[in-house]
């Protein structure tokens, strides 16, 4: 059963924690982790072939090349060495799983290179002091960054336009009880209001231009990290880019080239 709220924005409710439709306020079912803190793995018969009972060592190697390529974030990058990244792909591409590399999630959807991923979650916890508070996600994907988000934020909102991968995220985030990752299906381009305003809002998907409503949704102290178009043609090249909504107003900075798969309107 689903509920519609006044935006649209279909909730399902019971997972991971019962969403209230009227109010963004809920009670956790038990106590956020804290950052780097392993959650209980309630059960293994999802755990792959082939990366099996070494993945720790495994990811712990992803975790040394991204602290070599530059990745200084401690925290971040303990979260990306808790996280098994093998359980949100594929049986088939399990052992591929902790390279650098983009990977197929089904219905023409990525899930994003671990360096990216991490680069992205260093810029956003860059605009904070310590901890973030509540976190918007477009694009929730297979869930794997709402997972890592979820060891680095307060309350995660994560949201995906396509059913099909927003039931795989629930049942790939499942086995983590991650009690502040609220997962929604909808059109993130309004953003969700509901749970604004955000300490930090991330994008997975790159639209032509950050949509205003996600800045509108913006705590003041808060920052935004998203793709972008770099130009107008379709052949355009994208860019990151964070924004931070200051007292004196908002500040953009223009960082690296990126590869993501592209923002849409609508459902699916
Ligand atoms: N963070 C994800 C990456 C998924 S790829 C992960 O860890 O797997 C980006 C996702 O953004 C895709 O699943 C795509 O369907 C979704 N997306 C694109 N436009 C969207 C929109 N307007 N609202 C919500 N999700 C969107």
């Amino acid at each position: 059963m689903t509920q519609r709220n006044l935006t649209g924005v279909k909730l399902r409710p019971g997972f991971p924690a019962r969403l209230d439709a009227r109010t963004t306020s809920v009670t956790p079912a038990r106590p956020a982790l804290s950052p780097g803190q392993v959650p209980a793995c309630r059960h293994t018969e999802n755990v792959a072939h082939g990366v099996g009972l070494d993945s720790s060592a495994v990811r712990q190697s992803m975790v040394a090349k991204l602290a070599q390529q530059g990745m200084a974030d401690a925290t971040v990058l303990q979260a990306m060495g808790s996280i098994e990244r093998h359980r949100f792909v594929d049986t088939a591409l399990v052992n591929q799983a902790y390279e650098d590399t983009s990977l197929p999630i089904g219905l023409g959807q990525t899930i994003s290179k671990p360096g990216v991923v991490c680069r992205m979650l260093e810029l956003l916890r860059q605009g904070s002091n310590g901890r973030l508070g509540r976190v918007l996600e477009i694009g929730t994907g297979c869930g794997y960054q709402a997972a890592l988000l979820s060891l680095l934020c307060q309350e995660v909102y994560s949201i995906e336009r396509l059913r099909g991968l927003h039931e795989k995220a629930r049942d790939n985030l499942r086995y983590l009880r991650l009690a502040n990752v609220h997962l929604l299906f909808g059109d993130g381009m309004p953003g969700y209001a509901k749970g604004a305003p955000y300490a930090g809002i991330i994008a997975a998907a790159g639209g032509e231009a950050v949509p205003q409503a996600w800045i509108d949704q913006l705590a003041v102290g808060g920052r935004l990290v998203a793709p972008v178009s770099a130009g107008s043609s379709s052949a355009a090249k994208q860019v990151l880019l964070v924004i931070d909504k200051t007292p004196q107003g908002v500040r953009q900075s223009v960082m690296e080239g990126v590869f993501f798969v592209p923002l849409k309107s609508g459902i699916a």
